[in-house]
């Protein structure tokens, strides 16, 4: 009896348990059933609001046709080609200007880009390469209105090491070519070496050179060069080294390995890459009087009309003619300095007595005017009401760094010396700032 209790007690259990796997059963039956509703749903879903993305992927290709601007044409006559009618082309071009400040065309250099979905379609979008920095793109919406927008070309900007060495008969021009500077990169390095160096006298075999400057690219293109970042020349009178920096301000300057401003308020030779015909000396036979006297100035060779810069910024004190010096330019630069310019062809236009000219600006042209037996400009520095060798005249740099930019200025200094150092190692790998 006992047993037959426990028989049935042990069958009851098993009984219970298989009620329990039952019920897991249904329980998971319903959970699949769920789950298949779940994932019916997501399909439908995906096949609903998928499909527009898939039409996308699958579109077929659209078509471009390309104009590129040649002389001559104009915005009217490009979009006239297309088909657009005088009406449309009149409100394109107001869109162009008002909302991409587009107005005029460059030949040789602009693109447009006319894009159709398909050849049954009118053209809905154009683009127009204008520059390398940016590009316009012009949008029909489904009302048939265009949309205008600029849209800005990120800039990849990449440091360039080149160095070089005057080799006997060089100019410093040459070797610079010959080391692969780019012309507008070495013009940039003349026009900062000018106010330390002369070119004529300074510019030995063997002296060994070296410039870092950035290039832009744009989608791995390399599409313009930007700044001169370092520059070195070993000239006769020592090293000379100079950085670009920015200033906490904002304010950019070239400032020698001490942190000192290398733009000096004067240049010693106001023409780039000018010949000094004859140097400044306290006695020399005059060459049209014939009787010695003293030479105050320097004299460059210039072709009649070369565009002669001012040596510094400061105000017109004369602008005048005499049996000497011919048609000449004086400008007072500050309490101490002041320049003259002989010789000219002409002078600038807007350059009169009082006008304020910045450093670099034309005030004039060379020529043979006054007292001279060929086209050159006699150039002379005036400190304290004498006239100073513009050669060796100790020269006031102008934008001095405060202590806190120096401080600056030495670290970053480090970081472009350390940059120089490995492209110096391996040219070709590639750095930024
Ligand atoms: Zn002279």
């Amino acid at each position: 009896m006992k047993k037959a209790k426990y028989i049935i007690k042990k069958m009851n259990v098993k009984l219970m348990e298989s009620y329990r796997k039952v019920c897991d059963i249904h329980v998971l039956s319903r959970l699949v059933l769920r789950l298949g509703l779940v994932m019916m749903t997501i399909a439908i879903g995906v096949v609903l609001f998928y499909k527009p993305a898939r039409v996308a992927v699958f579109k077929p290709s659209e078509i471009v046709s390309v104009i590129e601007v040649k002389s001559g044409d104009t915005l009217s006559k490009i979009l006239g080609s297309k088909g657009f009618s005088v009406r449309e082309i009149d409100t394109l071009s107001k869109t162009l200007k008002k909302d991409a400040d587009f107005v005029t065309l460059r030949p040789g250099r602009d693109k447009f880009e006319f894009i159709q979905k398909d050849e049954n379609q009118p053209i809905s979008k154009i683009v127009i390469k204008n520059g390398p920095w940016h590009r316009v793109e012009l949008n029909c919406g489904e009302t048939g209105t265009w949309e205008c927008q600029k849209i800005d070309i990120p800039r990849d900007t990449r440091l360039t090491y080149k160095e070089g060495e005057i080799l006997d008969g060089d100019s410093f021009y040459l070797a610079g070519m010959r080391a692969g500077i780019p012309a507008g990169i070495l013009a940039d390095v003349y026009d900062l070496l000018a106010f330390e160096m002369d070119f004529e006298r300074d510019v030995r075999a063997g002296q060994k050179f070296y410039v870092l400057y950035e290039e832009n690219f744009a989608s791995e293109k390399r599409v313009d060069t930007g700044h001169v970042l370092a520059v070195s020349f070993e000239a006769l009178r020592g090293n000379v080294q100079m950085y670009r920096y920015v200033k906490q301000d904002g304010g950019v300057g070239y400032y020698d390995e001490h942190g000192n401003g290398a733009i000096k308020s004067l240049k010693r030779t106001p023409i780039n890459n000018a010949k000094i015909t004859s140097s400044f000396s306290g006695r020399r036979k005059h060459p049209v009087l014939g009787f010695t006297r003293a030479h105050k100035g320097v004299d460059f060779r210039a072709p009649t009309g070369t565009p002669i810069p001012a040596a510094g910024a400061g105000r017109v004190v004369a602008r005048s003619f005499n049996r000497g010096h011919g048609n000449f330019v004086k400008i007072r630069h500050n309490g101490t300095f002041e320049t003259l310019y002989a010789h000219m062809s002409r002078f600038a236009k807007g350059v009169n007595v009082g006008t304020v000219v910045r450093q670099g600006q034309i005030i004039g042209y060379s020529g043979s005017t006054g007292l001279s037996t060929g086209p050159h400009l006699h150039y002379e520095i005036i400190k304290n009401g004498q006239h100073v060798n513009p050669m060796t005249v100790k020269l006031p740099a102008i934008n001095n760094l405060d202590a806190a930019n120096k401080k600056i200025f030495m670290e970053y200094k480090q970081q472009l010396d350390t940059t120089i150092n490995l492209l110096k190692d391996n040219p070709t790998q590639i750095m930024r700032l």
